[in-house]
């Protein structure tokens, strides 16, 4: 197998090109905490603090490129160990111009400690950052490095509405401010012990914000089939735009099984870290609306593999968002078949260029690069020392 040092070398012999290297000379990673509101949050997570994972690649062109990527908790501290000690290193020298070169070799020299989460998940940071910096090399948004786009902006749906440590009251406020402010979908956690109670929840929001609005929910894997096929029909009256991932997220035959029983769209993939398990879950019909995350995929080249392989299969794709609205607002760009993106407005701050939100939509961004770059003073401010 080549290692990197073999592409390190091999790229030496490319700097005359007339776009010039953007070789690496320094790379960081930061690990931010922003305090949120919400402490109950879906069937999964309690959370106080929303952590962000942030790379920045200095290159000896003078420009910086910047990636990252979200969640919370303990395993954010343990990601950031392993890209620090086992990824960063690997890129100095290396030309962020080559990354889907470099990428491969990244990965596959990792990945004994698991094909799937941190030895997936940590190249995508990195490789967002590589494609910022090609973008601001070329003076263009992202959207445009893909070759331009389909849109000029992308409608979202409202998920920091719905969460489930909401009171009812809470949550029926949430939704009808939602609508209020210009969101034309939003998105509802359920997958409580009870499910009566999401059902309430659901009537509710429904009857609070009336027929015209898309209304989703989550179930963030907590049933399984049994209970999922006999749960699912209760949501058709209530016309639910999606159920989103109600069972464990591998298990292909179960999803082909409910998308096969129910009338509801079923969306999922937000914890598929393989174009090829989406493959599989398209070839087996397992998925009506398509979930990729640049961030459990490893990065952007592979969101737009999936993005690829469900137009093919003839099915919409949803970003699967968290706070990634940043680049998910390009991605959205770059393919005709993106339905909308998730909005969860947690760490709009921390950005120089935050997603610009207007009547429902994200209006999609024309400045140069991933609109990753992070400021200075979120650094300082929310550094997890
Ligand atoms: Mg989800």
């Amino acid at each position: 197998m080549r290692n990197l040092d073999t592409i390190k070398e091999k790229n030496t012999t490319r700097a005359s090109s007339s776009a010039g290297p953007l070789r690496v000379t320094e790379a960081q990673s930061f690990l931010l905490r922003v305090p949120v509101r919400a402490l109950k949050v879906d069937s999964q997570s309690a959370l106080k603090a929303w952590d962000v994972l942030a790379v920045r690649l200095f290159t000896d062109s003078g420009l910086e490129g910047w990636g990252y990527q979200c969640g919370f908790g303990a395993a954010m501290s343990a990601l950031k160990v392993f890209v620090d000690e086992a990824l960063l290193p690997e890129l100095i020298g290396q030309d962020a111009r080559m990354h889907k070169e470099w990428w491969n070799e990244l990965y596959l020299l990792r990945h004994h400690i698991g094909l799937n989460g941190p030895a997936m998940q940590g190249v995508s940071a990195p490789e967002v950052a590589a494609w910022d910096l090609v973008a601001k090399a070329a003076d263009l948004p992202l959207w445009m490095l893909f070759g331009g786009s389909y849109r000029r902006r992308i409608p979202c749906y409202n998920t920091n509405c719905g969460w489930l440590g909401y009171s009812l009251d809470e949550l029926v406020d949430n939704v009808k401010r939602s609508v209020a402010h210009g969101f034309r979908a939003v998105k509802v956690k359920i997958g409580s012990e009870d499910f009566r109670e999401d059902l309430r929840r659901l009537e509710a929001v429904r009857q609070a914000v009336g027929p015209e609005v898309q209304v989703a929910t989550d179930v963030n894997n907590r049933w399984d089939l049994q209970a999922a096929l006999k749960r699912a029909p209760a949501l058709v009256d209530l016309d639910i735009a999606w159920l989103e991932e109600p069972l464990y997220p591998f298990d292909v035959p179960g999803h082909a099984a409910l998308a096969a029983a129910i009338d509801t769209p079923l969306l999922h993939g937000e914890n598929i870290y393989d174009p090829l398990m989406f493959r599989d879950m398209l070839d087996a019909g397992a998925m009506d609306i398509v979930q990729p995350s640049e961030m459990k995929l490893g990065g952007i080249s592979p969101w737009l593999e999936v993005a690829a392989l469900a137009r093919t299969a003839g099915k919409r794709v949803v970003p699967a968002g968290w706070t990634m609205m940043q680049i998910d607002q390009h991605l959205a760009a770059a393919v005709p078949h993106c339905l909308m993106v998730e909005w969860i407005p947690w760490i709009l701050e921390i950005f120089k260029e935050p997603v610009q939100f207007h009547d429902g939509d994200i209006i999609i961004s024309d400045a140069p690069g991933a609109s990753t770059t992070i400021k200075p003073e979120a650094l300082h401010e929310y550094a997890v020392s």
